[in-house]
């Protein structure tokens, strides 16, 4: 999963690129649920957020690191929640 940092500006462009609805506003900027971030890994070849972001706050959660098989199971398993 990502991680976005206090670097954050609150500026909104990350959360609907989200494919998986995992970015929200939090308490004071914005957060991405490690539960629900696949990476983007079966979406998108890149992370999304990533890349729009102004100030390229959005880093990989060292404490959340996964597999890419990990990211495919849990994308199946979000899309099956659908
Ligand atoms: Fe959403 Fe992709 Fe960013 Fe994860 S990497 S928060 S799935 S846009
Ligand atoms: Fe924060 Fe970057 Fe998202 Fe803007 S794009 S809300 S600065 S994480």
């Amino acid at each position: 999963a990502l991680l976005i940092t206090d670097d954050c500006i609150n500026c909104d462009v990350c959360e609907p690129e989200c494919p998986n609805d995992a970015i929200s506003m939090g308490a004071e900027f914005y957060q991405i649920d490690p539960h629900k971030c696949t990476e983007c890994v079966g979406h998108f070849d890149e992370p999304q957020c990533q890349q729009v972001c102004p100030v390229a706050c959005i880093p990989f959660n060292p404490e959340w690191r996964e597999t890419r098989e990990q990211l495919e199971a849990k994308y199946e398993r979000l899309t099956a929640e659908k």
